[in-house]
């Protein structure tokens, strides 16, 4: 067969098009390989998605591929079709998308790397020539005696071992040949000896059930109280794919506080998994890629975009915490990596596993649907139940540094008893609000509409959105008033007080702050697991699935917020974090408590939350959610803009809005906007939106379908972008 001599090629821009190039005369032309691409006036990087001896345009005027950078394609036909899945349910470039399933160390023209190590054997190996070792050169001997009871051979690792100054012993065996290295895969096998931990009665239930299904497609939903012990259901789970010979890919929200998660896996499997982060380089997270890729390792464990391992072999997909927002990319290419998971496995045939405590209201209302099985999980192994809420009417009450007296003698007695003590409040900083008693003035980012925050520490007013930092006025801008207050309390501020009130208990503060030092981030984990009385102060981060034993209370100081926030999901999240929170706490030995400070008590979800657990309030939600006809009863496809100008931004989407108009049964659909955005101005740009609903995802599609030829010709440029957000979270 004559080699095909055209080709469409994916470019990372956005653009909802792909680009044609002549290819040369050579084989293999395989759809997945990275090319080198002559673009205007440089060179780009294109993966090929399918060739052709034809062409619509005139042969003459396409121009050829500059080269072929991959022997072996980097994308297969799997990854290539959930890439067009993607591209055409989230309706994103499928440019962008087909580089969003690539590790970015490949997204441009670099090569791939070996993730092979240097493996030493015998090479004449006859018993005699070693034993006249034995005398002239023990230190030859010693090594040469290992690898007789190792013919795959050692790696320079394994060599430290035996000798940490192996190296020239080993060159002087090289020139003898008695030794050669050649390049191998590293490939580890589970320990032998790992003690699995016995099952409680009702994880055996759920793994009975769950076992004899796992074969082909089917979403299992596994609800189950905090402390349940799910992560032991999945490592089962795990172990029977393992031994079927396949791979797993194990999704995890935040992966900075889940050491104890992966000494746990270590425990289990080895060296045979394989974690990919952001806190990693990118070198590293392409290396887990990669030796995942090759089968060198059998389990991924990572965040969102973990999701994207190239597998040969893929038998499963865990999604824990299923629920948890950061599995939603919010920015370039908008999706859902739970339900682009769900996609996934079901193009793959396998099973997905969804765990929540609090699983979201979408997997609640999905599970009665076909392949879907749910599973709960009610019961904590240790016997005590998770703690029921109180709370703290602080409407009369003066607070210390954001804690009331009543919640400072419910500290006391927790350490008192030796327990630890979890105090939530998502805020970061020293203080939220920076003002002027005199004449009113706020410190504002001046690029965003956003307040700044006092970061006592940095000495500085930051921006939380841009990043914007300006140091502390001495005296007001505005009215030159000496004294410039400020208000509220934030994660800095409530660590210094607290370590005023408490000298001699640690008080540890885990936020974005001081995370960014992993160092200091593993002692405090350290310091936790060790069990001593503490105080752990943090944002949202510490909500998130870690098993800390010795924490007996946990306290929220701030929730008041959510409840009249203008989101219509703010409920849920507030129900989720608030189970999320005080399932921290009673997990081990002891029994727990959970307070919640408010000044709204009699508010119907604080009292909900009061009397009901986590099931019930959420099936009142949903039966809101239903009379309203919002998600998920309803889709919601959401256009936003940003220009320099808000004019510019509101332009593009009348712009969209009338074609969208131009299409039959728009008019059945609900349409709002153009309009500003929540939060109008973000980094010096200004936002404005477009929301399509409707509860017929079917009509919703075959508008968005037709109009879309009409939209994607709407120029995109630095000084106006515009974008589609499917399944937008918020309104
Ligand atoms: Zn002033
Ligand atoms: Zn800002």
């Amino acid at each position: 067969m004559p080699a095909p001599r055209f080709a469409r090629f994916a470019i990372a821009l956005p653009l909802y098009r792909v680009f044609e190039y002549a290819l040369p005369d050579e084989q293999p032309v395989v759809p997945g390989t990275r090319y080198r691409l002559p673009f205007t006036s440089g060179t780009r990087t294109g993966i090929l998605l399918e060739s052709s001896n034809a062409s619509d345009y005139e042969p003459a005027k396409i121009k050829p591929v500059k080269e072929r950078i991959d022997q072996q394609p980097v994308l297969d036909a799997h990854m290539l079709a959930l890439a067009r899945w993607m591209s055409d349910y989230y309706l994103q470039p499928i440019g962008e998308v087909v580089f969003q399933c690539l590790p970015g160390y490949l997204r441009g023209a670099r090569e791939s790397v070996s993730t092979r190590v240097k493996c030493w054997r015998l090479v004449s190996a006859d018993a005699e020539t070693i034993e006249n070792l034995r005398s002239r050169s023990p230190r030859q001997f010693e090594i040469c005696q290992a690898l007789l009871t190792r013919p795959a051979g050692l790696n320079a690792q394994e060599l430290r071992q035996i000798n940490p100054n192996w190296s020239p012993v080993v060159k002087a065996l090289e020139q003898k040949q008695i030794l050669s290295w050649e390049w191998m895969a590293r490939r580890d096998d589970p320990p032998q000896d790992a003690c699995l931990p016995d099952l409680s009665a009702e994880q055996q239930g759920v793994l009975g059930e769950i076992e004899p299904r796992l074969q082909g497609f089917a979403v299992h939903l596994l609800d189950g109280i905090t402390g349940s012990g799910k992560t032991e259901i999945y490592l089962r789970m795990i172990q029977s794919r393992l031994d079927a010979g396949l791979q797993v890919i194990y999704l995890v929200p935040e992966i900075g506080l889940t050491n104890q998660l992966i000494e746990r896996v270590e425990q289990r499997y080895g060296n045979c998994f394989a974690i990919s982060h952001s806190g990693l380089t990118e070198l590293q997270r392409y290396r887990a890629w990669e030796r995942f890729r090759r089968a060198e390792v059998s389990i991924m464990l990572g965040t969102r975009s973990s999701l994207f391992s190239r597998s040969d072999a893929l038998g499963l997909i865990i999604i824990d915490e299923e629920h948890d927002s950061s599995y939603r990319q919010e920015d370039g290419i908008r999706y859902h990596a739970r339900d682009v998971a769900i996609k996934r496995a079901q193009m793959l045939d396998i099973p997905i596993v969804l765990g929540s405590a609090t699983p979201s209201l979408e997997s609640l209302r999905n599970r009665t649907r076909d392949c879907w099985h749910s599973y709960r999980l009610e019961q904590r192994p240790t016997g005590f139940a998770p703690p029921r809420l109180e709370l703290i009417d602080v409407r009369n009450s003066r607070l210390d540094c954001g804690c009331s007296a009543a919640t400072f003698a419910r500290v006391e007695k927790h350490l008192a008893a030796s327990g630890q003590v979890l105090m939530y409040l998502n805020r970061r900083g020293f203080a939220p609000i920076v003002m002027c008693h005199e004449c009113g003035w706020q410190a504002q980012c001046e690029h965003c509409d956003a307040r700044l925050t006092l970061h006592q520490s940095l000495h500085s007013l930051l921006c939380h959105h841009c990043g914007f930092s300006q140091g502390v006025p001495e005296a007001c801008p505005q009215c030159g008033h000496g004294e410039v207050k400020h208000y509220g309390i934030g994660t800095e501020q409530l660590e210094q007080g607290l370590k005023q009130r408490y000298p001699k208990t640690p008080i540890l503060r885990i936020d974005r702050d001081v995370i960014a030092s992993r160092e200091a981030l593993k002692s405090r984990l350290q310091q936790l697991q060790g069990g001593e009385p503490c105080i752990l102060i943090g944002t949202q981060m510490i909500a998130k699935g870690h098993d800390y034993p010795a924490i007996t209370l946990s306290v929220v100081l701030d929730a008041d917020q959510a409840l009249f926030s203008a989101s219509y999901r703010a409920s849920e999240r507030l129900a989720q974090t608030l189970f999320q929170v005080s399932g921290r706490s009673g997990r081990g030995d002891r029994e727990g408590e959970a307070v919640v400070q408010t000044r709204f008590p009699d508010h119907p979800l604080m009292q909900a939350l009061l009397r009901k657990d986590y099931r019930s309030i959420a099936a009142d939600l949903l039966q809101e959610r239903q009379s309203y006809g919002f998600p998920p009863f309803a889709r919601v496809v959401m256009f936003r803009a940003d220009a320099l100008e808000l004019e510019v931004a509101l332009d593009i989407l009348e712009q969209i809005k009338a074609r969208l108009q131009g299409v039959q049964q728009f008019d059945s659909i609900a349409c709002i906007g153009p309009m500003p955005a929540l939060m109008t101005r973000r980094i010096g740009r200004f936002r404005a939106q477009l929301c399509l609903m409707s509860q017929d995802f079917k009509v919703l599609r075959s508008v968005l379908r037709r109009a879309m030829p009409a939209i994607e010709e709407l120029p995109g440029s630095a000084r106006c972008s515009w974008s589609i957000d499917v399944d937008a979270h918020d309104l």
